[in-house]
């Protein structure tokens, strides 16, 4: 009875310690919490391989039924109350650091002349032992806070009507999984006998019931701000822990205009002149529109510069919009596009012109009683070799003509 109870005030003080330097993260950060949670795993794997107590239904592990059990119930309240960006460093960070240990100790046993200490003898086979359920045991810890959180996400969309279920039956199943999965470690690495597993595994489940308890309470009663994260389609969680999405951001976010999201400058300075080069090789013509938006200063002026922020996005996403699939729009500069028109022929370019000219006029804003124009300059290539410079140019005095003319129409050789 005593063995249970001093698992239960373990448990106590770990979880009101961890909930305490979490609550303290917008003061002092994020990292202390990371770094308690990290400096526990030597001690939790030690404990979970030589430290057992008998119970009345088994031998179980202070080190896994209070440390690695609390350990997955931080990382879901990391979930829950930051998001899945930053609950992956802790574990990408224990997966890189166990790994990055066992290979400085793997160099010891290299060392020619090790001390002796009297009383004392490094025992490099506890080592070897040790390093091995570190590494099994960062990889299931890996799997079960990913899985963890899947299940999470996937209780919340269905079944679970209360968060005390939805917590304890994510830990539950995962902590199942763990235990049988870290016991054919031990099993194998320090021949722990079968009554650890099935006692282990009774522990756990009452010590997801008790960190589930202790959680729902801490959500409830302690920090009651919303979650920065909202709920989010699974495959998108997954994506965030494994890190695809942040490469698959880079490479979305290259080149992109952080306003409007449409191709910037630099982009269009990478890539336009071999736009502009492909179809001319291929005796194909290809029209270039430069778009500029009718007195947006006095938008600006008027409105103030968020509300003429908001308006820039719209006016790109009516022009996205009214493009065909393969052309290409880039912001070149303020309130200034440019297109760039494959296969497009002059006459062609002007009616798709005049499309997006309508397209941005008869748009809604979000501002009451709001609208805007735009001016489009249009001009083709039929052979090459053209510059870039050059139909900038072309396209630019078409502009030009089009405000004098009095904004809000397109202007090219064809009109005139
Ligand atoms: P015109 O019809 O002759 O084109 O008149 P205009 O006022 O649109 O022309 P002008 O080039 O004088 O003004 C462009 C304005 O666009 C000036 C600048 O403050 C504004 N602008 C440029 N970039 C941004 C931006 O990113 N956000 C906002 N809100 N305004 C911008
Ligand atoms: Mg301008
Ligand atoms: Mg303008």
């Amino acid at each position: 009875m005593t063995g249970a109870l001093l698992l239960v005030l373990q448990a106590l003080i770990y979880f009101v310690t961890m909930a305490a330097i979490f609550h303290s993260r917008h003061r002092f950060g994020i990292g202390i919490f990371v770094c308690v949670l990290g400096v526990m795993h030597f001690l939790e794997t030690y404990l979970a391989a030589v430290f057992f107590v008998q119970l009345p239904f088994g031998l179980i592990s202070p080190g896994s039924t209070v440390m690695f059990s609390g350990k997955l119930l931080m990382f879901l309240l990391l979930y829950i109350k930051e998001d899945a960006e930053t609950v992956r460093q802790p574990i990408y960070g224990l997966l890189i650091g166990n790994c990055l240990m066992v290979a400085l100790a793997l160099i010891l046993r290299l060392y020619g002349d090790v001390a002796e200490m009297p009383g004392y003898q490094p025992d490099l086979t506890f080592l070897d032992d040790m390093g091995v359920l570190m590494v099994w045991g960062t990889a299931l810890l890996f799997l079960d806070s990913i899985a963890l959180i899947l299940i999470y996400e996937k209780l919340g969309q269905r079944i679970a009507n209360t968060l005390f279920k939805r917590i304890f039956l994510s830990a539950a199943l995962v902590l199942t999984f763990d235990q049988l999965m870290f016991f054919l470690g031990l099993h194998l690495v320090s021949g722990v006998p079968i009554s650890a597993l099935y006692g282990g595994w009774i522990a756990k489940m009452a010590a997801a019931a008790l960190y589930s308890a202790m959680l729902v309470i801490y959500l409830r009663y302690v920090e009651t701000r919303p979650a920065l994260a909202g709920p989010e389609p699974l495959l998108k969680v997954f994506d965030r822990l494994t890190f695809r999405h942040r490469y698959e951001d880079l490479l979305e976010k290259t080149g992109k205009d952080t306003l409007t999201g449409t191709s910037d400058r630099g982009h269009f300075e990478a890539v336009a002149q071999s736009l502009i080069d492909r179809p001319l090789a291929d005796r194909k013509p290809v029209s270039m529109l430069m778009i500029d938006i009718d007195h947006f200063k006095s938008i600006n002026d008027q409105y103030g510069h968020v509300t003429g922020d908001k308006v820039l996005k719209d006016v790109a996403r009516a022009l996205d919009g009214a493009l065909r699939s393969g052309d290409r729009l880039f912001r070149y500069g303020g309130e200034e596009f440019v297109a760039i028109c494959q296969d497009l022929n002059a006459g062609d370019a002007t009616i798709l012109a005049e499309r997006l000219r309508a397209a941005v006029a008869s748009m809604t804003l979000a501002e009451p009683g709001l609208s805007t124009t735009v001016s489009i300059g249009v001009t083709t290539a039929r052979s090459g070799p053209v510059s870039v410079e050059q139909m900038i140019r072309d396209a630019d005095t078409w502009l030009y003509r089009a405000k004098r003319l009095g904004r809000n129409r397109v202007e090219s050789p064809v009109i005139a």
